[in-house]
């Protein structure tokens, strides 16, 4: 799960990691007071919240240094139709204004922590080039990224968070004020679950503080029953619809660009479908597991679901009877088909227990399935119906 900037702000104070003075704001009226009155000072920031990066370049970020300006770009922002390199073409609608305190940035650095998949521990990584997009870094020069591996039953400890603050060209006081704060970075990171916790810029500002003058936090969707203060965080407006009413019927659904409209019983056997589609020279247009009980129930929302995106011009189905019986889900899908009146052709390729009799159902349903022999074949016969 994704959640706002001033969010992971707010959870980060909490560890006493060092972030500006701010907060949210929705309208450009409360900006002007949360500048003047909760705030004070005379320069102030002003940052679009939406769950992407990239609001700087894109206008999302900016300077104000007067109350006037405050009113001004507050209004702009808000309501604007913000486009950065992660949005795509289509940008993101804002919503949502963090309103913080001017920071002196004297230098822009970069730490961030995620799961290491390849060797299964978490890694942090710390550049001295901040402020830019670090996947461009990591391309352009990879020796600008410093890592540490933190081992699951140790810890984050103290030598690698010194070796840390020391690649990133700390000394004496800016030194020992980078490592409480990787310390404490990292432990929110742990405590809450988190599966990102990026620090882009990380900042020394004149005055010689150290702290994070952006924050991005992802969490690890398994765990959220943990923290039901996280939960409450999440923003609708910034998620998939379909993804969004997906959830609402217990589907795993993603979705994608392709026309080609999958479901499928089990996440391996849904990604090895993708895979076959793409080999057959088709493009997946989603990502759907209807779980283990493929019944007429979980068949009609997953249609509602894949033929609400109107890429879709064919559907495959793909169910394993294991558990289920074949006869039973051909049964499910026949009532779907016809309940939700759906127009588009449609493979199905059921294998397992009473195979056989599902491919009679099917044939006489009097409906139009194309009932594929196998997996390959399955493949092959979507991707022909649409050309
Ligand atoms: P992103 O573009 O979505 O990653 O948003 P950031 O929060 O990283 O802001 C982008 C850039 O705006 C930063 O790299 C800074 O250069 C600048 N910026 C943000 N806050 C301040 C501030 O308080 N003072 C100054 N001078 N610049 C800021
Ligand atoms: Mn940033």
């Amino acid at each position: 799960m994704k959640i706002h900037e001033y969010q992971a702000k707010e959870i980060l104070r909490k560890y006493n990691v060092a972030v500006p003075r701010g907060g949210v704001v929705f309208n450009a009226e409360d900006a002007v007071k949360k500048a003047k009155v909760d705030l004070g000072g005379n320069i102030w920031v002003l940052k679009a919240q939406i769950h992407a990066g990239g609001r700087g370049k894109g206008g999302g970020v900016k300077v104000a240094k007067s109350l006037h300006q405050v009113r001004e770009i507050a209004s702009k922002i808000i309501g604007m139709n913000l486009v950065t390199h992660q949005t795509g073409p289509e940008g993101r609608r804002v919503k949502r204004l963090l309103v913080e305190e001017g920071i002196n940035i004297d230098k822009e650095l970069y730490v961030g922590i995620t799961l290491d998949r390849a060797q299964s521990k978490n890694v942090i990584m710390v550049s001295r080039e901040g402020g830019v997009e670090i996947e461009k870094v990591a391309a352009e020069s990879p020796e600008k990224i410093v890592k540490e591996i933190v081992e699951p039953d140790l810890g984050l400890q103290p030598f690698q968070a010194r070796k840390l603050a020391y690649a990133l060209g700390l000394k004496d006081d800016q030194h020992k004020k980078a490592v409480k704060f990787l310390f404490a970075l990292y432990k929110s990171y742990e405590e809450e679950d988190a599966s990102i916790a990026e620090i882009n810029p990380l900042v020394i500002t004149k005055e010689g503080d150290v702290i994070a003058l952006d924050a991005k936090m992802n969490f690890d969707d398994n765990a959220l029953y943990k923290h039901k203060d996280i939960l409450e965080y999440r923003d609708l407006d910034e998620e998939d619809k379909l993804e969004v009413e997906a959830s609402k019927y217990d589907l795993n659904y993603i979705k994608l660009d392709g026309n080609v409209g999958c479901m499928v019983n089990g996440a391996g056997l849904a990604m090895s479908t993708m895979d076959i589609i793409m080999l057959a020279g088709g493009e997946p247009a989603n990502f759907l597991d209807v779980g283990g009980g493929a019944n007429k129930t979980t068949v009609a929302n997953g249609f509602k679901i894949i033929l609400s995106d109107p890429n879709v011009k064919a559907i495959l189905i793909n169910i394993f009877g294991g558990i289920v019986r074949c006869d039973r889900v051909a049964q499910g899908v026949i009532d779907a088909t016809k309940q939700m009146h759906v127009k588009v052709p449609i493979v199905v390729r059921l294998e397992g227990t009473n195979a056989k009799e599902a491919g009679v159902l099917l044939n006489n349903s009097g409906l139009n399935f194309e009932v594929a022999k196998n997996f390959k074949d399955a493949a092959e016969k979507v991707t022909a119906v649409l050309n």
